[in-house]
């Protein structure tokens, strides 16, 4: 699919839930969102008739997302559904990891490529302060039973957060070090509960890395990349990537589109343009109707 803009679009963002088991504090007020109620989330199979809609136009990668993907009940059904779909190669997941462990096989047998895991610091009482729950060690073991069992590609996302020292970038960072992971460092964007919070600025935060670990070297061989940038570090297995949407700008590159999970595609994460599509699926609308008014929005 060729957007108004030119830009071809072949990745779809599904949240699959607003609620998460977290309350980051630049993502969601301390009580969480209001929850919306069952019957307005999309169901499993109207998730998956967009999807093939999509796909049969042009969209060969799926992410699920939320709030938190794996607090949904029976996700691993609705990933192998979506990675049967003709013409789609890349199924991921991005998760804060506190429910991986236990989810890890199911999630691997489905056929999800690649997992994310969201981790801002390793240290307890930061993470603690950062995302208002005590579940580091959960985290921890999700990531443990990742890199052991190995059946999935492993990224980290990490968004700094200016003036906390004690978040330790480094050690985040030297996760890629030790193991085949890449850590990827994202900028606070101005997004909801993020208007809070000064964001640390790529160039910095490379400056400081380099000086601990040498020179990164840009590299272009993480597939699926979208708008992170990735440098290879000496001695290191994995790669460390930058996705800064604020100092960077990467608008011009962008291959996405995301639909909520109450059934509204949206054409850019910063604004609310897009279709309602749930009142398409639930009023009767052939998968004319669906392509129609994917199209427009697209335009
Ligand atoms: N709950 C899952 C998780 O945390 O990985 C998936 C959803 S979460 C919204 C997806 C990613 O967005 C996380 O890596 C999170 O850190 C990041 N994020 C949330 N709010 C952000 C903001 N204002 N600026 C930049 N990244 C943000
Ligand atoms: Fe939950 Fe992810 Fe938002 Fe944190 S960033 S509150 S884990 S949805």
């Amino acid at each position: 699919m060729i957007d108004g803009y030119g830009r071809t679009i072949d990745y779809v963002r599904i949240s699959v839930t607003d609620r998460c088991n977290l309350r980051c504090v630049y993502c969601m007020p301390e009580e969480g969102v209001s929850s919306i109620s069952h019957e307005e989330i999309l169901r499993f199979g109207e998730i998956e008739r967009v999807c093939q809609i999509l796909a049969e136009n042009g969209i060969q990668k799926i992410k699920l997302t939320g709030g938190e993907p794996l607090v949904r009940r029976r996700l691993p059904e609705l990933a192998a559904a979506l990675k049967r779909i003709p013409g789609i190669k890349s199924l991921t997941i991005t998760t804060n990891g506190v429910l991986l462990e236990e989810m890890y096989d199911a999630l691997a047998d489905a056929g999800v490529d690649s997992v994310t895991i969201s981790l801002d610091t390793l240290d307890a009482s930061v993470y603690r302060q950062l995302t208002r729950r005590d579940e580091i060690e959960a985290v921890r073991r999700g990531l443990r039973t990742a890199i052991q069992k190995g059946r999935m590609q492993i990224k980290i996302n990490c968004v700094p957060v200016l003036g906390i020292e004690e978040q330790k970038l480094l050690e985040v960072a030297e996760l890629a070090k030790n193991h085949n992971v890449h850590v990827r460092f994202i900028e606070m964007m101005p997004i909801g509960m993020g208007t809070q919070f000064a964001f640390v600025k790529e160039d910095a935060l490379k400056h400081a890395l380099e000086e601990a670990f040498g020179t990164f070297i840009p590299c272009g061989d993480v597939a699926g990349n979208g708008p992170c940038h990735y440098f290879a570090v000496p001695g290191f297995q994995g790669r460390i990537g930058f996705i800064s949407a604020v100092s960077h700008k990467f608008c011009s590159e962008c291959n996405r589109i995301r639909l909520t999970s109450e059934g509204f595609l949206k054409t850019c994460l910063q604004y609310d343009n897009g279709v309602e599509l749930k009142t398409i699926l639930r009023g009767g609308g052939t998968d004319e109707d669906l392509r129609r008014a994917i199209g427009q929005a697209l335009a």
